[in-house]
């Protein structure tokens, strides 16, 4: 740090992503990517005459991804936003609705962005502990006074919230923004996009990075009333109003014209999920019902940290947490089914021989 830091950021503990090694080749489980490539439409969409145009700077409104994005869920182009990542949606709706002592409020264990820009917003962030099977209890956050910021999935557990509940948290905070963060819904769970027609408060946060195959693109958006949706613009506008190039336009754009791709693409994730849970749970291990790309799984006697150091050095990367109720878990990544093969693999090996699994 210089001493030229203004000092209102000197204590932030920034967000650790996940590991990107570049030294060796990983079976890489650890920053839910997706395994499959985006659709062939997105490939043919980068051509040399795009890169070409990258002499121009891109449409700052991002007037064909919106219109697609728009007509992909039904609704208006005024309803939908487009940021450099759904991150930048986050920090966007944090300086919005919770900076500088206005509150905010999470769960305890969740996306590790949302205390780091509450941080950074000096929001007043209140955190609601998940019950003891790591649900969300909706009446912690009925009359929040504050934003409410929820991701469902849930993240690191992978479990989810039907609508019908998500409502009631809306219906008990008509004054506060509820931001629903989405990143995996696609892999079974029910997004709350259809409620957003009904509800002023509610900002719907979605990413291309995880159901389809574009993390490297950097593109997130989100789906709310046109107030909510002219409040992040007047934002985005005030920072980096062409944070999104013209290559990820286009891919996003191109990925929007193949949903069936995409679908098939969710569909087999989830069944690798299925099959590798039932696969961890032979050998012992608890593995909660996901219903994201990922496995929240403890194996018995064996600390989430051991079990990454094991896996890594069998050439796996998964991700451990260190908070006193996840430090005995890993998240997994879904990956391919030989992937996940190995995986189990390499658990087996890991709890040796004789650890017979107790009986569930
Ligand atoms: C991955 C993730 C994001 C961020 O996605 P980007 O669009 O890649 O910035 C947001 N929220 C949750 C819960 C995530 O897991």
């Amino acid at each position: 740090m210089s001493r030229y830091l203004d000092r209102a950021y000197a204590g932030l503990d920034a967000y650790t992503p996940g590991e990107q090694p570049q030294d060796r080749t990983y079976i890489k489980l650890n920053t839910n990517e997706s395994p499959y490539p985006p659709a062939p439409a997105v490939l043919r969409a980068i051509d040399a005459a795009s890169v070409a145009d990258l002499r121009l700077y891109p449409d700052p409104a991002c007037t064909a991804l919106t219109a697609a994005l728009a007509e992909t869920y039904g609704v208006q182009p005024e309803n939908v936003f487009v940021a450099n990542g759904s991150d930048d949606i986050l920090n966007f709706a944090f300086t919005a609705y919770g900076a500088n002592g206005r509150r905010v409020c999470f769960p305890d264990i969740s996306y590790g962005f949302y205390p780091v820009y509450a941080a950074l917003h000096h929001s007043e962030a209140v955190t609601r502990p998940l019950r003891e099977d790591f649900s969300i209890d909706p009446a912690d956050y009925f009359e929040a006074g504050g934003m409410v910021c929820i991701a469902n999935p849930n993240a690191p557990t992978g479990l989810s919230l039907p609508p019908d509940v998500i409502e009631d948290i809306l219906r008990h905070n008509p004054d506060q923004v509820v931001l629903i963060d989405e990143a995996y819904v696609d892999f079974g769970a029910t997004s709350v996009v259809p409620l957003t027609a009904c509800y002023e408060n509610l900002l719907v946060v979605q990413t291309f990075s995880k159901s389809r195959s574009l993390a490297g693109g950097r593109l997130g958006y989100a789906i709310g009333c046109a107030d909510l949706i002219a409040d992040l613009m007047r934002l985005k506008f005030s920072t980096n109003p062409y944070a999104i190039n013209r290559l990820s336009l286009l891919a996003a754009t191109a990925a929007l014209s193949d949903p069936a791709y995409y679908r098939e693409n969710c569909a087999r994730i989830a069944q690798t999920r299925e099959k590798t849970a039932a696969a961890l749970r032979t050998l012992g291990l608890t593995v909660l019902p996901s219903k994201a790309n990922f496995l929240f799984a403890s194996a018995p006697g064996v600390d989430g940290e051991t079990l990454y150091l094991g896996l890594k050095a069998r050439g796996i990367l998964v991700r451990y947490f260190s908070k006193p109720r996840t430090r005995d878990f890993v998240r997994i990544t879904i990956g391919t089914p030989e992937e996940m093969e190995a995986l189990t693999a390499a658990v087996r090996d890991i709890l040796g021989p004789g650890e017979t699994p107790p009986t569930a």
